[in-house]
């Protein structure tokens, strides 16, 4: 299996997973991206996954659909094109003889779905995790229609999940999310070698996705709130917020106004 983000817009990613004769999509913003793959990778669509209603992560697929005839996987609680496939917590979508199990992870919109894939056998390089706009790399998205609290289960899940899975996350976000968590968490000696590997890649050109999970919970503050250090420094920006989901809203708000 070939896993491939493919750049989109200023700083999305579309995600290709492949066998080498039929791939998957997910959250495909534009489709220009996904036909030119298609051809060079020489492989045939069979499904086309989203994770939330928002246009750069849905804008091709009317376009892919009619030309390939691929079926569409989404959120059964979001504003979406029909027909589709609706999926809620628990649903398994299996194509190329993978199964990818769909988890409920509210918070940046009402009804965000993620899907995990364990199939070992397929997947030699590890577990893969397709996350929309929920993790990413050093970050996590916006509440724009979830509370802190929703937000920060919906991490915990993802958080829980095998060390090795593959974040593959749909925004390249790291550099600027690891200069806030340095900001946030500047003693963290793992956040440091991390930055400087990103900064390596960027300027390569390459993309620092997909991420681990493993490395996620080392580095990323939104996973790490509950970290006495991570607590200290919210506590200079905003003494309020002493609950878990307090220290969150805050670190949250604090990472919306940061420069
Ligand atoms: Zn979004
Ligand atoms: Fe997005």
């Amino acid at each position: 299996m070939k896993l491939i983000p493919l750049p989109a817009f200023d700083d999305n990613y579309i995600w290709m997973l492949h066998d080498g004769y039929e791939a998957i999509v997910v959250d495909p913003g534009d489709a220009q991206p996904v036909l030119k793959a298609l051809q060079h990778e020489g492989v045939q669509l069979k499904a086309i996954l989203v994770t939330h209603h928002h246009a750069d992560h849905t804008g091709g697929v009317e376009y892919l659909r009619q030309a390939t005839g691929a079926p569409v996987f989404g959120p059964a609680h979001e504003p979406m094109p029909e027909p589709l496939r609706r999926l809620v917590d628990g649903d398994v979508v299996s194509v190329l003889g993978l199964e990818l199990r769909v988890m409920d992870v509210p918070g940046h919109t009402a009804g965000h779905i993620a899907y995990f894939c364990n199939s070992v056998a397929a997947l030699a390089d590890g577990p893969v995790l397709f996350c929309g706009d929920t993790l990413f790399s050093g970050g996590c998205g916006r509440l724009f229609e979830g509370t802190p609290a929703q937000m920060l289960a919906s991490l915990e899940r993802l958080s829980a999940l095998p060390g090795p899975t593959r974040v593959c996350c749909a925004h390249e976000y790291t550099l600027g999310n690891l200069k806030f968590a340095l900001e946030v968490d500047p003693d963290n000696p793992q956040l440091a070698a991390y930055y400087a590997h990103c900064l390596d890649l960027r300027a390569k050109g390459q993309a620092t996705l997909p991420s681990t999970i493993a490395l996620e919970n080392q580095i990323n503050p939104f996973l790490r709130s509950h970290h006495p250090s991570v607590m200290a420094s919210v506590h200079t920006f905003d003494a309020n917020g002493t609950s878990q989901a307090g220290v969150f809203a805050t670190l949250r708000q604090w990472k919306n106004h940061y420069r």
